[in-house]
């Protein structure tokens, strides 16, 4: 084996945004790594049938920048250099809270990028393609992901290229398949034990159309974000810039008020959404897209940490461990952030003796605690519609509250605003909310707030 490598070969299963920063992951860590994709590779920024969400606004957070920052260093100079929008977080982005319109608007020296998400992906693959012991192999549906006889370890793959069979060997399986089916099936076909999984009944309808930009644009944001009154209405506006001097707007809905898939519906449902800052700017913006349509009924976690009987050699990540809501945008930074972490434990594994043996069990811990803020604090957002299926916790109104005292103080507090953003953004973990003089400062908000109730135990309360 070369000196500093794992491995001989490791395979990752899907291209998308969790194969393609995975694939950057490993690249050091093992002679060679072969990315499986089922769809052929389109030469330009073009959509995909394997990834039907590419026709939906996409941000990436800050944090998740970062994280590919550290997987492919120069990635931000990568992505301005393909046309993507830079976005001065706070400031460039026009935050439309209930109660909040628009929130103060503050640089604090953060940049995001507004662009596409086969943009996103191109720039990905590109760096990818670069990587002279990574081969990507369009065309390749992996039908299974084959362990030891012994059910100890999986050990390679079964797939078809251009209808073909083929198997390759790996000593690291990763599935990116956005969907966790092959890892389930392997498990399902050794001894049945599945990981815990927790849901959340969201029905959430998507629509979502490109216009080109306005001579008249407004010059004071780049881009709006249009947040309902919970529980009265579910009307979600997301204004977006991208590549090509062009605006991605999606609108999406929950239950039985959803957007629709017409141009005249679509402007109609923009118009009805609790501010007209979307709609006013569209007015005179022309359509160079037809409107998508796309529904997520659930929002699914799943916990491989502690599963007993669980093959060494593979570690599925991104979509496959956590499906999100995606009108809160975390998806592609979560999967990034998982990969960075992969990262790093195979760097670790490197320096230690143990090889690959301890690097999937710590990387199923420390997953969790990745997705941990980002589920938490957007499942209290989701439950607060009554018809949001899951378990609610018993102290989910004090979180509501924690949460609507947190965006006071941050109005006022521009330390407190940089907080939240961090935290939104996914720069600091949640439990800087717990910071015993700021949680004093909440709590004092609270008491002010119609119908307080006695906030016992806020110092541990999440927002
Ligand atoms: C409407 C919508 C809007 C969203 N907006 C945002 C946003 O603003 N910000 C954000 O961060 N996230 C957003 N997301 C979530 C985001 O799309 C995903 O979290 C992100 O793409 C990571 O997904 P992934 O790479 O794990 O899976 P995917 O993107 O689904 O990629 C999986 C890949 O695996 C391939 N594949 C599947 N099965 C096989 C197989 N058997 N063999 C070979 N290849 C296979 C597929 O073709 C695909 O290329 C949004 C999602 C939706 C639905």
């Amino acid at each position: 084996m070369v000196r500093g490598t794992l491995g001989e070969h490791a395979v990752v299963i899907g291209a998308g945004v969790a194969g393609l920063a995975s694939a950057g992951a490993l690249r050091d860590r093992f002679e060679r790594v072969t990315v499986l994709e089922l769809d052929a590779f389109p030469p330009t920024a073009a959509h995909r049938n394997g990834t039907p969400q590419d026709r939906h606004t996409h941000g990436v957070l800050c944090g998740g920048l970062q994280a590919l920052e550290e997987v492919f260093p120069g990635f931000a100079g990568d992505l301005e250099r393909a046309g993507a929008v830079p976005l001065r977080v706070g400031y460039d982005l026009r935050y439309e809270r209930p109660g909040f319109d628009s929130f103060p608007k503050r640089d604090f020296g953060w940049l995001a990028y507004g662009m596409s998400r086969p943009m996103i992906e191109r720039v990905l693959r590109a760096r990818v393609e670069q990587c002279a012991n990574v081969t990507l192999r369009g065309r390749s549906r992996v039908r299974e992901i084959v362990a030891t006889p012994d059910g100890a370890a999986a050990n390679g793959v079964a797939f078809e290229q251009d209808g073909r069979g083929q198997t390759l060997a790996a000593d690291l399986v990763v599935e990116a398949t956005g969907r966790g089916d092959l890892t389930v099936a392997l498990l399902e076909a050794l001894h049945g034990a599945l990981p815990h999984e927790t849901s959340l009944g969201v029905d959430l309808g998507y629509s979502t159309a490109v216009f080109e930009m306005p001579d008249d644009a407004p010059c004071d944001w780049k881009g709006v974000l249009c947040f309902p009154k919970a529980p009265q209405s579910s009307r979600f506006g997301i204004l977006w810039p991208i590549e090509g001097h062009c605006w991605t707007v999606s609108l999406a809905g929950r239950f039985d008020d959803k957007p629709p898939g017409d141009p005249d519906g679509f402007m109609a449902f923009a118009r009805s959404l609790r501010t007209p800052t979307i709609a006013d700017a569209l007015e005179s913006a022309k359509f160079v897209s037809p409107v998508s349509r796309f529904g997520t009924r659930t929002c699914v976690r799943r916990d491989f940490s502690n599963l007993a009987g669980f093959p060494q050699g593979l570690i599925p990540l991104g979509d496959a461990i956590c499906r999100f809501n995606p009108t809160y945008g975390q998806g592609m930074s979560v999967a990034a952030q998982e990969a960075r972490l992969l990262r790093r434990l195979l760097d670790g594994a490197v320096a230690g003796s143990r090889g690959l043996a301890g690097v999937a069990p710590a990387f199923f811990v420390q997953a969790q605690t990745l997705l941990d803020a980002p589920w938490s604090m957007t499942t209290a957002l989701d439950l607060a519609y009554p018809q949001t299926e899951g378990d609610r916790p018993a102290d989910l109104e004090q979180r509501r509250r924690f949460g609507l005292a947190l965006l006071q103080l941050a109005v006022s507090d521009p330390a407190v605003h940089k907080l939240t953003l961090a935290v939104q953004h996914l720069l600091e973990p949640q439990s800087v909310y717990g910071e015993p003089a700021l949680v004093e400062r909440v709590r004092a908000v609270i008491q002010k707030m119609p119908g307080a109730t006695e906030t016992r135990a806020l110092s541990s309360t999440r927002a």
